[in-house]
């Protein structure tokens, strides 16, 4: 039988997780809405190049484990591709492309000169010793060595890792290449060019943003009472700042463990403690809370700060928060965000709340391209007028086309990255 030319131009649909879905949804509704040319709907819905990569490691008992990796780069009409690089059992091909895809909003939003991108390691970090996670990130980093670097594509931690492995990322490009590519990786420790205030960014920006919020409605941090979900980088460091400014944090919780104390949970401590024992189970005779538990639970603002999909159509009736304010990416599905949206509750959306820790990592960025380095102070306020500045944009937008914040965040951030398509035109 011979092949109709179609047949051969037909894309094969592929069958993509929920999580995708979700956020070529979000996309979707705010594109069709805005009066843009349908031509590069087609190309936004898509990651620009997806690399998957097979990571053989040396394990400590002398075994051979095989790790699967990706990079997903989104788009990079404003700048080189730029997002994090996540270490977990989930980590999925669907899960980096759609994260990736958000990726490149939040740049754009903050209006940051990036593209977006996502990468990640299917492997359990608590499970892997300190040598065996050296020599997976030296690997992953050797084997995405061909699409990254300072101008091309600039990674950075996300969930399950940290300053450390940004580290090895380092130094293993840098001896490939011959000399110390500062540009190639943000969120390195300090003392090898890394940006003081980088670890704590994502949890600083999201304080930056819910404090603007809360004076659009007459209110402060201080007597706030707030529940976290996740306590890792992002989740402690919100918990910290906001409690240094008075809010009562009632709630926090791990993948596994929860506590709640409706008189304020003492977050230094938790942090000390959650460190030494993996775990949040039986802190300081606080009352055991599940997730879900969290969730609901009585607060003013709930902060979702662990992972995508936390809160669903299910769980969305039982909020019971007048303010959610996504630390996570992802973490309100559509449907559970109609549901809130119905219920009067207000959604800081994640492109937003988190870009914190981006804006500083772009920060680190320009201050390795320059040798030269800012101190503490002027990181902070630096991300603090960026962030405040998106946030009235965001609020503004909001106010104009009477529509909720995700919308709002998303039209400007869309119509940006739309701009630069128009003007550079296409290739060849
Ligand atoms: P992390 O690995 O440091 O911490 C994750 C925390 O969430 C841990 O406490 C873990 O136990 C908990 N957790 C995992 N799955 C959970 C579940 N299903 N339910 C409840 N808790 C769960 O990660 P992180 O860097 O804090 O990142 C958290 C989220 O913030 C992710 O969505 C990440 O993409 C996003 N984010 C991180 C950064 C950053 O700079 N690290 C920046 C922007 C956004």
């Amino acid at each position: 039988m011979t092949e109709k030319p179609t047949d051969r131009l037909t894309p094969v649909p592929e069958k993509h997780s929920k999580f995708w879905q979700n956020a070529h949804l979000y996309f979707d509704r705010v594109y069709t809405q805005m009066n843009l040319d349908p031509v590069w709907r087609a190309f936004l819905s898509a990651p620009k190049r997806v690399l998957t990569v097979s990571c053989p490691v040396r394990m400590d008992d002398g075994s051979i484990q095989v790790f699967t990796g990706y990079r997903a780069q989104h788009n990079n009409a404003r700048g080189p591709f730029k997002g994090g690089i996540r270490y977990d059992m989930h980590v999925n091909r669907d899960e980096v492309m759609a994260l990736a895809m958000l990726q490149t909003w939040k740049n754009a939003l903050v209006d940051l000169p990036y593209g977006g991108a996502k990468g990640g390691i299917v492997c359990d970090p608590k499970k892997l010793s300190s040598g065996e996670k050296e020599r997976l990130t030296r690997r992953y980093t050797a084997e995405i060595m061909p699409i990254i670097g300072p101008v091309q594509d600039i990674p950075a931690p996300d969930a399950g890792t940290d300053a450390q492995v940004m580290a090895w990322f380092l130094d293993t490009y840098s001896m490939m290449v011959g000399y110390q590519a500062l540009g190639v990786v943000t969120g390195k420790p300090v003392s090898i060019g890394g940006s003081v205030g980088r670890e704590e960014a994502t949890g600083r920006g999201v304080m930056n943003v819910l404090r603007k919020f809360l004076a659009t409605q007459n209110k402060q941090i201080a007597g706030t009472r707030v529940a976290i979900q996740g306590f890792g980088n992002v989740g402690y460091h919100t918990a910290r700042l906001l409690h240094e400014r008075g809010a009562i944090v009632v709630a926090i919780s791990e993948r596994a463990s929860g506590v709640f104390d409706e008189r304020g949970i003492d977050v230094l401590a938790a942090g000390a403690y959650y460190k030494e024992n993996g775990s949040l189970a039986d802190f300081n005779d606080a009352d055991a809370i599940s997730n879900d538990e969290l969730l609901g639970c009585d607060c003013d603002v709930l902060i979702p700060a662990a992972m995508e999909n936390t809160i669903d159509a299910d769980i969305a009736p039982h909020v019971r928060a007048r303010v959610v304010c996504e630390a996570a990416n992802g973490p309100t599905t559509p449907a559970a965000d109609e549901i809130l949206r119905d219920n009067g509750v207000t959604v800081l959306p994640d492109i937003l709340a988190n870009a914190g820790g981006v804006t500083v990592s772009y920060f680190e960025w320009v201050q390795g391209l320059d040798n030269f380095f800012w101190d503490a102070k002027r990181v902070q306020d630096e991300l603090q007028r960026v962030m405040e500045k998106s946030f009235d944009a965001v609020n503004g937008k909001a106010d104009e086309a009477d529509c909720d914040y995700r919308t709002a965040a998303y039209t400007i951030a869309i119509s940006r990255v739309a701009e630069a398509l128009r003007l550079k035109g296409l290739f060849p």
